[in-house]
């Protein structure tokens, strides 16, 4: 109910902010904030874009940690909160708002306004593309922020596992419903190489994502996958596009970056 108050809103563009692009996933688990985060570095280092990036996962916030920014924001002359910049992506979280390991009680409508204080009440100035890393799955408060943010474009993230793509295929259709256009899906976690024997094992099941993306009229923009520098560089808050550029799974993210 609180976040249907919102939806029927007039929706307004973010002065400055040209773009606006979700990365989403229909289950929570499956690596969209890691994928959000090392796109954001990806656009801004490798791309020379204006980036920033939206923690908009209001009840489980993971920037912080993966940014490594713990500190509050400044507020400007206008009374707006200054976005904190690390490695080139301007960043705005619920986690720099609130306790850290504090729970977060809150009930739609305060999250709403939350979200808008975090996007309207933000100074961005320009910025070519705002990454949001959404919240997962697919109710009330996907919809509306969907609908709020104009959003230019969604990127969903997926495991090949069936109970994963079959959550992914639920996010499509909601953004299908809200007219935002699927920019293309991205396997998270398509295999894992053995470090010692460098086989590899397709642990959540094997091209589940490129078949459902032809599926669906999709295209599948890139395979990530599980590594352990990508989980090091998420608990250390240094993105593994930004500590190893140059290994293949940033190549990964580069790549797909360059696709968006
Ligand atoms: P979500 O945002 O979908 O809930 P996260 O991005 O928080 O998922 O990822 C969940 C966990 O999996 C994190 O601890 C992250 O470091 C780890 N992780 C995500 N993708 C990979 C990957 N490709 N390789 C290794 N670890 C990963």
């Amino acid at each position: 109910r609180g976040f249907a108050a919102f939806a029927g809103k007039q929706t307004l563009r973010i002065d400055g902010i040209k773009d606006i692009i979700a990365v989403a996933s229909g289950k929570g688990g499956v690596g969209k904030s890691t994928t959000a985060v090392n796109l954001a570095v990806a656009l801004a280092s490798k791309c020379q874009l204006k980036v920033g990036l939206l923690d908009a996962d209001v009840y489980g916030p993971s920037i912080p940690i993966m940014m490594k920014v713990q500190q509050k924001p400044e507020v400007s002359q206008d009374m707006k909160m200054v976005p904190i910049e690390k490695y080139g992506v301007k960043c705005m979280s619920m986690g720099f708002l609130v306790e850290k390991d504090a729970p977060i009680v809150w009930r739609g409508p305060m999250v709403m306004s939350a979200l808008e204080k975090m996007t309207r009440g933000v100074s961005w100035g320009n910025i070519d593309i705002l990454v949001v890393d959404m919240p997962p799955g697919t109710g009330d408060a996907q919809i509306s922020i969907s609908q709020r943010l104009q959003l230019s474009g969604a990127l969903i993230v997926s495991t090949p596992q069936d109970v994963a793509l079959a959550d992914a295929r639920r996010g499509v259709n909601m953004f299908s419903k809200v007219q935002v256009p699927i920019l293309g899906i991205i396997e998270n976690m398509s295999c894992f190489v053995c470090p010692k024997c460098h086989e590899s094992s397709y642990i959540f099941g094997k091209e589940g994502t490129r078949r459902t993306a032809a599926e669906m009229g999709m295209e599948c923009l890139g395979e990530i996958p599980l590594v352990p520098d990508i989980r090091i560089g998420s608990d250390d808050g240094i993105p593994v596009v930004i500590s190893a550029p140059d290994s293949a799974v940033s190549k990964a993210y580069i790549d797909i970056a360059q696709r968006v």
